[in-house]
């Protein structure tokens, strides 16, 4: 009889003992009685003896053998997650796991058949073997160097199920299951060798090197390739740079030395793009993709893929950073500076900053590519803790950067938020066949109803936000609660029927357009007109067969598309992040605006930018202009590095929010106590409301911490754990953000 210490997914920062009767390892699942509940969980540790006295302790009901034992390595990076972050390590180690991992029903997946060489047929002797068998001399050649599977042998052939019938009817090939290996116990990083050294026997595959590289971009793959152990490069090059050529070299240059590659996207939309692109030039190599887009099935086939090393390619969004990977040899964060990496609840971790820890833990080299770097990233680059790559001339000779500049909205002539000199430019478009587009970052009609008698607003009766006039559906909207009512015939407040809609979203923008150009065909993209999983793929194959000549759009469509008739860019409505309670709005606008921008003229025609603002002379505008990212975030670093902010400082949010206004804050004003009790060399911000004090009518407040260095914070945070646990919250939601993105 022996000791297991079990993580379950329960809100508490402790393990659980139990007797097992079978030999179980760490890293297999077990369902154990807890409560009057079973549960599945985690084996974290097997131990002798336990504090628990020999009448309580209970012993585990079944251990699971569905699904091979995660390894020590991946383990040991969420016990790391868990600590960083302060979430329960249950919670974290579940959460990590592919659904229906986490069930305590056993995983009934089909097998995937993998085939090998027998050892008749390993003592084949090719030179021998008929010539004219060509397929299965391929077969034979291909099971030589690697067992494969039957996705990866059709490679070779149409005709290859029959011949592999063929094959072993004749006995030289063998098939066998792969979910049931025996376990994989150095799963995570067992190599801990560099892209430099050869990972297990080298593999062949079929690499169409479609380009010669530029020489910026060659000496990016030569950097990172000659790495050795831990590298963390920034990948810095413009729109249409030629970044993702560089993903594929170096793919290429892994997959050779038999290792796998991890690259994390930040949106599912962009996956299915990536995932064609890779496959047409790495044609033969096994890519699974991890998304929220998949069934729970297709996940853990895919999860399992890579856990046993078949997958050699996984490419996916921020969970899929948490995938077993027993060869993995470099990992990739493309648009690393995007806020979608952040977990915004539960285990709130950044999966780029993650990947970075794990990079170093398993001692590979990890590449951080984006046109507009986080400033994070950039100051790391700039410090040498990070090493910097750029790319800075466009791929194709013959695409240039687009033309950008300004109109002022305040000396021109406006229509419903369009000016005319933007809406001319569009004529001019329109007549010579190529595509425009609108971008502004609000969905709906108007963002807000007004009354012009009494200067009623349409505010959410739930949160302190307002209600978007959706004029379509004739409804108002609250975009934080979803409560909804139709749009009222008079002023609720004074009965006034004059009601006018303020500023403009993309459903009116899409109607101003419509009475100026009715015979244009305008194309919507947001988040309402690409609610049905299907409609956003439609979309993009109609702007391809330029069946569309405006686009107006969210940021949907700001990110990595690739639309060649593509000629105009219009910015709306920017200036709000201009003047910002948030630090961080002016960062996240620019690059917004880059990525909008990099739209234009990607191919032969070049691209023209037209910003509306009232504030042309605005550095961030004149930055855009002039495509000086570096002379931009020299002057952010220096705003932040003077009023105190990241990346000078650590930060660390905490947040509740409840029905009672009393509770909240006296739930935060005691934590802020006990911070400031604990006298460590932190800075203890006021408590505060958040920036949305009431939403689904919860009162919300934060209480910020701030520290000079990341450990001085973690200590901190270790200190302050148990008094704040002690603190009764029962009525409250509370979180607390490390690294926080959102203020
Ligand atoms: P980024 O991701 O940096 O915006 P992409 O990787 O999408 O840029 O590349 C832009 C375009 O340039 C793509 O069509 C790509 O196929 C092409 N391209 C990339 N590298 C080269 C190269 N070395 N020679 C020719 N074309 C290239
Ligand atoms: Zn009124
Ligand atoms: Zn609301």
């Amino acid at each position: 009889m022996s000791i297991v210490r079990v993580a379950l997914d329960v809100p508490l920062s402790t393990l659980f003992d139990y007797t097992v009767a079978e030999g179980v390892e760490v890293g297999q699942r077990v369902i154990v009685p807890f409560g009057r509940r079973q549960l599945v969980g985690m084996v974290m540790e097997c131990v002798a003896t336990t504090d628990v006295s020999p009448e309580r302790i209970k012993p585990v009901t079944q251990v699971l053998h569905d699904s091979a034992p995660l390894s020590a390595g991946l383990l040991d990076l969420l016990r790391f997650c868990s600590d960083y972050y302060r979430f329960p390590i249950g919670q974290t180690v579940l959460s990590a796991l592919p659904v229906r991992l986490r069930s305590d029903k056993p995983v009934i997946s089909k097998p995937i058949l993998s085939y090998r060489l027998s050892a008749s047929g390993a003592a084949l002797d090719f030179e021998t073997f008929p010539k004219r068998k060509v397929v299965q001399r391929r077969i034979l050649l291909k099971l030589a160097e690697q067992p494969c599977n039957l996705a990866q042998l059709k490679a070779l052939s149409a005709t290859v199920g029959g011949q592999l019938k063929g094959l072993m009817a004749e006995g030289w090939v063998e098939s066998y299951s792969d979910v049931h290996l025996p376990s994989t116990s150095s799963g995570g990083c067992p190599t801990k060798s560099s892209m430099g050294r050869t990972v297990g026997d080298t593999h062949k595959h079929t690499f169409d090197n479609a380009h010669t590289l530029t020489s910026e971009q060659q000496l990016a793959v030569d950097a990172v390739t000659q790495a050795s152990g831990y590298a963390c490069f920034l990948l810095h090059g413009i729109t249409g740079s030629g970044k993702t050529e560089v993903y594929v070299h170096l793919m290429h240059a892994v997959l050779q030395r038999g290792g796998q590659v991890l690259l994390l996207v930040p949106e599912i939309n962009l996956t299915p793009q990536l995932e064609n692109y890779f496959r047409s030039r790495l044609p033969d190599v096994n890519l699974v993709s991890l998304h929220s887009g998949l069934s729970e099935g297709e996940r853990l086939h895919n999860w399992q893929q890579a856990q046993l090393g078949a997958a050699q390619i996984v490419l996916g969004t921020r969970l899929s950073v948490f995938t077993e990977m027993p060869k993995l040899a470099l990992l990739i964060v493309d648009e690393e500076h995007d806020s979608s990496f952040k977990q915004q609840d539960g285990l709130r971790y950044s999966a780029r900053d993650v990947a970075i820890f794990r990079a170093n833990q398993c001692g590979v080299p990890i590449v951080l590519g984006s046109a507009t770097p986080s400033l994070e990233s950039y100051h790391n680059a700039q410090n040498g803790r990070y090493r910097m790559l750029k790319l800075t001339g466009r791929a194709l000779a013959a695409a240039s950067l687009p033309k950008v500049r300004s109109i002022n909205i305040t000396q021109t002539i406006m229509h419903h938020g369009i000016s005319e000199n933007l809406l001319r430019e569009i004529a001019l478009r329109i007549a010579r066949k190529e595509q425009s587009l609108l971008f502004i970052n609000r969905r709906g009609y108007a963002p807000v109803l007004m009354c012009t008698g009494c200067g009623w607003l349409s505010g959410c009766k739930h949160c302190a936000g307002k209600m978007v006039l959706h004029l379509n559906e004739q409804r108002l909207r609250c975009h934080h609660c979803g409560y909804q009512i139709r749009v009222p015939q008079a002023c609720p407040s004074c009965g006034n029927a004059d009601l006018h809609p303020v500023g403009s979203g993309t459903q009116r923008v899409e109607s101003v357009l419509q009475q100026r150009f009715p015979d244009a065909r305008i194309l919507r993209v947001d988040r309402d007109s690409t609610r049905n999983k299907r409609a956003w793929q439609t979309m993009r194959e109609q702007i391809h067969a330029n069946e569309v000549d405006i686009l107006v759009g969210t940021q949907m469509l700001a990110k990595g598309h690739d639309f060649p008739e593509l000629t105009l860019v219009g910015v709306l409505n920017p200036d709000s992040a201009l003047y910002s309670s948030d630090f961080r709005a002016p960062e996240k606008l620019f690059a917004q605006l880059v990525q909008v921008a990099g739209r234009a003229g990607r191919a032969d025609k070049p691209g023209e930018v037209i910003i509306q603002t009232a504030f042309p002379d605005h550095p961030l505008f004149r930055a855009l202009q002039t495509h000086d990212f570096e002379g931009w975030a020299a002057s952010q670093l220096a705003e932040r590095k003077m009023a105190g902010f990241p990346p000078f400082m650590f930060q660390a949010m905490l947040r509740a929010e409840g029905k009672q206004e009393n509770e909240v804050y006296r739930f935060l004003n005691d934590a802020r106590a006990a911070a400031v009790a604990l006298q460590h060399e932190v800075e203890i911000l006021g408590v505060v409301p958040a920036a949305l004090p009431r939403r689904a009518n919860h009162l919300r407040a934060q209480l910020l911490i701030q520290a000079a260095s990341r450990k001085a914070l973690q200590q901190f945070l270790r200190a302050w754990q148990p008094p704040l646990d002690a603190l009764p919250a029962q009525k409250l939601r509370c979180s607390l953000d490390i690294d926080p993105l959102e203020f």
